[in-house]
């Protein structure tokens, strides 16, 4: 089997690395895997890439694209990104792009995926609640038609972007007396519409999420994405993008290269750390559960771009074990570093310039916990693989 991209892909991935290389500023690089399009230098950077016309590549050009003999452009695109912690496009291309042209409304298409393709407006996406993680089916904002309007009452936590998103794009219950899987829509939120109040919620390694609370808010039922009723469907759909096109294995692949270059730099008591055979062996180790995330990363996309494909299962595996080497490898990295690795180098808490690798390690370790839990994570990723994979029964 030949994993190697087209010259074609390798030529763009090239031309990638040069753009970011000129664009980018202190300002771009995040914390937060797949950063946030949060500030205007952040947002300038995806327009300019938007304006190359990389972020229409491969889409229909009814709705603004154009047409590509590069099926994995935009794999390629985010995977450059990633490496460099400039702001992804999975989001608003990966997941709402693709879920609307699959099953939104013609009406939905041609409002929303030309200004998505040119930047022009950011994302927020709402499904959890309170009482709705895991068991996401168990969502309670109430929506209830109204005329030819929604009316949305419910709250909604953990919504990140939602802060400077211009749309929310958010499971709501339209039939409480319905089956819990069978009660739900989705909804495009427009995030000026009266009713909305967002507050913050700092996460442990300090970037902003949000809760959202909606009070009577009014949605046109031409935001309906599909039918109503259905989005559990285009829900878990969206989801199963998300797990590839958001969550990418090439910030581990990132972290655990600079960390090999670390320990070949390093010395400790005049030893090169990569001369100690318990570092060298657990580095070995490691290598081998980064490459079997590279190649779970890379089936997925490569099934992804089959036509009509949705790769729920290779989703759910690439979630699972993107999750389990982070864990393991900053659990790994804390190791090796000793005291050190607990060291921030621009926190109040434990502060010093004695940090290592700048400090991130102990934020990576923090962060893991993330990765293990957010949209279906290890544990839920393997109850899908259980379930549809193996058909084993339901727990
Ligand atoms: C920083 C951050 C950003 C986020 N951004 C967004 C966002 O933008 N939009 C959005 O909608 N949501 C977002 N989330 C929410 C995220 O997807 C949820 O945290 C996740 O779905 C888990 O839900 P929970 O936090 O309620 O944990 P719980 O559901 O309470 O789970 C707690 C633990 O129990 C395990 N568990 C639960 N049920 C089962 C089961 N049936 N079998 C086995 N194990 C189980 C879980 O795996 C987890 O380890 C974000 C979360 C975080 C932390």
């Amino acid at each position: 089997m030949n994993f190697a991209f087209t010259k074609e892909e390798e030529a763009f991935r090239a031309e990638v690395r040069e753009f970011i290389s000129g664009a980018m500023t202190d300002e771009i690089p995040s914390r937060w895997l797949g950063g946030l399009l949060d500030t205007p230098a952040r947002q300038d950077f995806v327009t300019k890439m938007a304006d190359k016309g990389w972020l229409s590549i491969g889409f229909p050009e009814k709705y603004g694209g154009t047409e590509s003999t590069m099926p994995l452009a935009q794999y390629v695109l985010n995977e450059e990104l990633h490496m460099a912690q400039a702001p992804i496009v999975g989001k608003n291309l990966g997941v709402v792009v693709n879920t609307l042209l699959h099953q939104g409304s013609e009406e939905l298409k041609q409002e929303f995926v030309p200004r998505i393709l040119r930047n022009e407006i950011q994302w927020a996406l709402a499904y959890t609640e309170p009482d709705a993680g895991s068991d996401l089916a168990n969502m309670q904002c109430r929506a209830v038609l109204d005329g030819d309007e929604y009316v949305i009452n419910g709250q909604k936590r953990f919504i990140t972007s939602a802060h400077f998103a211009d749309y929310m794009w958010t499971g709501v219950r339209t039939d409480p007396d319905a089956p819990k899987h069978k009660g739900i829509s989705l909804l495009i939120i427009d995030m000026d519409s009266p009713g909305i109040t967002i507050t913050p919620i700092w996460t442990i390694i300090g970037e902003r999420t949000n809760d959202v609370f909606l009070d009577n808010v009014r949605v046109p039922k031409e935001r309906l994405v599909g039918e109503e009723n259905k989005g559990w469907q285009y829900i878990t759909e969206a989801l199963t993008y998300e797990r590839f096109a958001m969550t990418s294995i090439a910030p581990t692949v990132r972290k655990f290269q600079r960390f090999v270059d670390f320990v070949k730099e390093t010395e400790v008591d005049g030893k090169r750390l990569a001369d100690d055979p318990v570092v060298r062996r657990k580095i070995a180790r490691l290598s081998v559960l980064v490459e079997i995330g590279r190649m779970l990363d890379f089936r997925c996309v490569a099934m992804a771009v089959k036509p009509d494909y949705v790769p729920y299962i290779e989703a759910a595996m690439n979630k699972m074990w993107g999750g389990i080497v982070e864990t393991e490898m900053s659990d790994q990295f804390l190791d090796i570093l000793g005291p050190h690795g607990y060291l921030w180098k621009d926190r109040e808490a434990n502060a010093s310039e004695d940090a290592l690798l700048d400090g991130d390690v102990a934020d990576d370790y923090l962060w893991a916990g993330h990765q293990r839990v957010a949209a279906a994570g290890v544990d839920i990723s393997k109850n899908i693989i259980a379930r549809r994979y193996l058909n084993l029964p339901s727990s």
